[in-house]
């Protein structure tokens, strides 16, 4: 450990990781501090994170919020800096030591690449980002020296089971394949003829994990494993059939990594985000999380099953984004992210997430992207404007809550 304190950018400040973050940094005051927070537009939240951390900057995306922001902090007498938009988070993603990247969505991207591209100890958590750009993530990633470390809580549990010195980008010796577990979420034992009328109330019901709201769709739909299986394959360089999704109800196991003699590694741990984020934030060393101990006589037992196909087919849709490779990931990821908000908004049923993104991806609108940032940018555009299209037009059956869906 150095000297002087580690500077931190958190990225995604009022969200469930910019929280759970928050917890672990206060507990470390002479190990970090904080150059940066930022986050959309609940300027609130933001006064109420400056008055109790005091970063340096506090970035808002919206530039009205980042306003109100500024005018509420000098009636406080605070001097925290405020800046706003892209530029403004840009500048957080390049002024620190360590970057945490807790954006949700695709918001994050331009963020995660800056801190990339100066160099950054990059902690990811925002997973979007990986799936659209992976590839040119980890290219910039090797070429401007940045040492990215996965938050997320099963890539994390890989990154920790894999070989000492292992670094993300390389394919790791010796390993026969990864193992992703999954929840299942909230309706893993309902009757499938039910799933349509699930509602936005319901589906952000998690069983084991508290976390924001378009995650924890996408945990119902399990298209979240499906954007992991994406975001494993480019952190740790391993090929779509190598890694497996197997149920785990209890989220105790957070992921596995086969050993070619063998041998199968896990890391195991209460489900609670502050223990990925301080073994990254202090990688190779260890820290106190303030996260209990695992007591394994209550947990008593580990289930594991198969994943049921026909329960969750954004699962298969992901796998065929990322065997198709190029940019279809990139509209996978798009046409969710409508989707979900859509779903949220209460104007579209649960089933209808896997449709909108199945014919999305059939339109094959990523032709001619080029991989690059600004390519990927526009085909994004394209893809939330044909989601939009899609549902407009009818051509998936839309249903709310309710509904035959
Ligand atoms: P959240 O909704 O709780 O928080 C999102 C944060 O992003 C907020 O601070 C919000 O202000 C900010 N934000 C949203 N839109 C923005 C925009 N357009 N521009 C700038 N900032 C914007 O989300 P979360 O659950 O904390 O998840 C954050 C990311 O971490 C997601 O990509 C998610 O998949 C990933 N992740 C979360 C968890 C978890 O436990 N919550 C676990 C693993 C991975
Ligand atoms: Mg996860």
């Amino acid at each position: 450990m150095s000297d002087r304190p580690q500077s931190i950018s958190l990225l995604g400040a009022t969200g469930s990781i910019g929280s759970s973050a928050l917890s672990v940094i206060a507990r470390h005051k002479g190990r970090y501090s904080l150059n940066a927070l930022t986050a959309h537009s609940n300027d609130q939240a933001m006064l109420a994170l400056c008055i109790e951390h005091q970063p340096e900057l506090a970035v808002m995306a919206d530039a009205d919020a980042a306003v109100r922001l500024e005018q509420r902090l000098r009636e406080a007498g605070s001097a925290v800096r405020v800046a706003a938009g892209a530029d403004g988070l840009a500048d957080a993603a390049r002024g620190a030591d360590i970057v945490i990247s807790g954006i949700v969505g695709s918001a994050g991207l331009q963020p995660t690449l800056a801190a990339v591209r100066a160099g950054r100890r990059v902690l990811l958590a925002n997973k979007e980002p990986l799936v659209m750009a992976g590839e040119l993530l980890m290219a910039e990633a090797e070429r401007c020296g940045a040492v990215l470390l996965p938050v997320d809580s099963e890539h994390n549990a890989i990154f920790q089971s894999l070989p000492p010195g292992y670094q993300c980008g390389r394919r790791p010796e010796g390993v026969a394949g990864i193992v992703l577990t999954a929840s299942g979420g909230p309706f893993r034992d309902w009757p499938l003829d039910q799933l349509a009328s699930v509602t936005p109330d319901q589906a952000v019901q998690h069983p084991n994990w508290d976390m924001g709201r378009k995650i924890s769709v996408d945990s119902a739909t399990m298209m979240n494993k499906g954007l992991e299986v994406i975001e494993a394959a480019m952190l740790f360089c391993m090929p779509e059939v190598e890694i497996e999704v197997i149920l785990h109800p209890q989220s105790t196991v957070h992921s596995l990594v086969r050993y070619a003699d063998g041998s199968l590694l896990a890391q195991l741990g209460e489900p609670d985000m502050r223990t990925p984020i301080a073994c990254a934030l202090s990688w190779p060393e260890r820290i106190d999380a303030g996260v209990r101990q695992l007591d394994l006589i209550a947990c008593a037992r580990l289930d594991f099953r198969a994943v049921e196909a026909q329960r969750y087919p954004c699962l298969e849709l992901a796998r065929e984004a990322l065997r198709s490779g190029g940019a279809m990931p990139a509209v996978l990821n798009a046409a969710n992210e409508i989707a979900v908000q859509r779903f949220l908004d209460g104007e579209i049923g649960f089933c209808d997430i896997a449709r909108v993104v199945e014919v999305c991806m059939e339109h094959s609108v990523s032709e001619g992207c080029d991989g690059s940032i600004e390519a990927l940018v526009a085909l994004d555009a394209r893809v939330r404007e044909d989601a939009r299209q899609v549902l407009k037009s009818g051509a998936v059956t839309v249903g709310t809550s309710g509904s035959t869906g």
